[in-house]
């Protein structure tokens, strides 16, 4: 080994030995509840396609049909030439889907928070944030000049103290709609009450929300009805309920004027597969069509909530299609991740950075392909494995 690979090395031997060292998983076929994973079978809990998008026939044949039509890549920026109907269209139905003026498609979630956040502050602002914001978030506050605060997971009144106290020009208020890793949601209306009364501009990442919560799948600013006035920056990524990738952001003509003109993510990127932005038209009509699959979801997370109470075992407060099971120690989440492998099912340990230190868990996550059938499973190999989730007297790290 050369010098810089030894350095490498050692520093990736010390993640393994804190047992924080992550494994990729190839699996093939389609995204289903059984997923074929290097030549076994899985039942799996951890994909974030929620609706079972990702393997729908109708989003699969309107992405084959548009990429005979455009092709498969965007072949340029979008202000270069990389700008096609299929995303002028897609961004016109988001827009009406959200009830917001206009909307702006990124390649991806993290490249729209980075995008955003750094298009609307400069060195005399503030940025304040949720403790618990997704990594493309505060990745996004930190490479701005902004003044960079983190609140304590949804307490507002910390915020609204740090508002008052604040001198910045621009003030802005960023948070998940629905927490990445917890299923947890922000109080939308307790915070654009803040943020009104304080004239700060609020930012709701809502990847996890957007097609599951909400009537028509509106998400966070469905379920609290929450107006452009009152909740003026939106995002949703593309990756999960919608089943397709890339993310968009919805608001005032003038915000997406200025992400066009400002956000160098959007801006010295390749534009998103024409051919995805066609598949997303039909995910976000089936996203609307079809309610069943929402209903599907919230029986599935009932039965599990249920089943998970009647084993006593530590399910994380969440009413969201993510449902983790807190655990504590990585060895330990890995301990249980890896004897749920064995019994056929898989459910991937989460283990800081992603989360803080002493808070690994089990980061179940249910769509509605899964059936009753399957979560029995899953409850009696939990069943089983319960005393695992008691924590050795001495802490794992
Ligand atoms: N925001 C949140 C809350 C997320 O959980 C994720 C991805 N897991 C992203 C943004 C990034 O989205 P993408 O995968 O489209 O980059």
């Amino acid at each position: 080994m050369n010098s810089m690979d030894l350095i490498l090395q050692a520093a990736l031997d010390e993640r393994a030995l804190s047992h924080l060292y992550r494994r990729r998983l190839t699996h093939s076929g389609p995204q289903k509840p059984l997923l074929q994973v290097e030549g076994e079978s899985l039942l799996a809990f951890c994909s974030n396609d929620y609706l079972g998008l990702a393997a729908d026939l109708q989003v699969v044949s309107a992405l084959t049909r548009a990429a005979y039509e455009y092709g498969c890549g965007g072949g340029a920026s979008h202000l270069v030439c990389g700008h096609s109907q299929a995303h002028h269209q897609l961004e016109e139905e988001l827009a009406a889907f959200t009830g917001r003026e206009r909307a702006l498609l990124f390649s991806n979630g993290y490249m729209a928070n980075m995008g955003v956040i750094t298009a609307l502050t400069h060195a005399s602002d503030a940025i304040f944030q949720d403790k618990l914001n997704h990594a493309s978030l505060i990745d996004g506050g930190l490479l701005s000049r902004a003044t960079f605060n983190r609140y304590p997971h949804l307490n507002y009144d910390v915020l609204e103290k740090r508002l008052i106290q604040s001198q910045a020009n621009r003030k802005l208020v960023v948070s998940d709609g629905v927490f990445s890793m917890d299923g947890d949601t922000a109080e939308i209306d307790r915070l654009s009450r803040v943020c009104q009364s304080h004239n700060a501009w609020l930012m709701i990442d809502d990847a996890h929300g957007f097609g599951c919560l909400g009537e028509n799948g509106g998400g966070v600013a469905e379920v609290y009805r929450a107006s452009q006035a009152q909740l003026p920056i939106l995002i949703g990524t593309l990756g999960k309920a919608f089943g397709t990738s890339g993310a968009f952001v919805v608001g005032s003509h003038a915000l997406i004027e200025t992400l066009i003109q400002f956000a160098r993510p959007y801006i010295y990127t390749t534009s998103l597969s024409p051919a995805i932005a066609e598949a997303t038209r039909v995910s976000l009509s089936l996203i609307q069509a079809e309610g069943w699959r929402r209903q599907k979801l919230q029986a599935l997370i009932a039965y599990f909530k249920n089943g998970c109470q009647a084993l006593n075992l530590p399910l994380m407060p969440s009413s969201t299609p993510i449902q983790p099971l807190q655990v504590g120690g990585s060895q330990q989440a890995l301990k249980i991740s890896h004897a749920l492998r064995e019994k056929g099912i898989l459910v991937t340990a989460i283990r800081p950075p992603t989360v803080p230190d002493g808070q690994s868990r089990l980061r179940v996550t249910l769509t509605a392909l899964h059936d009753f059938t399957h979560l029995d499973r899953l409850l009696d190999a939990l069943s089983d494995l319960a005393p695992l989730f008691v924590e050795p007297v001495e802490r794992q790290s």
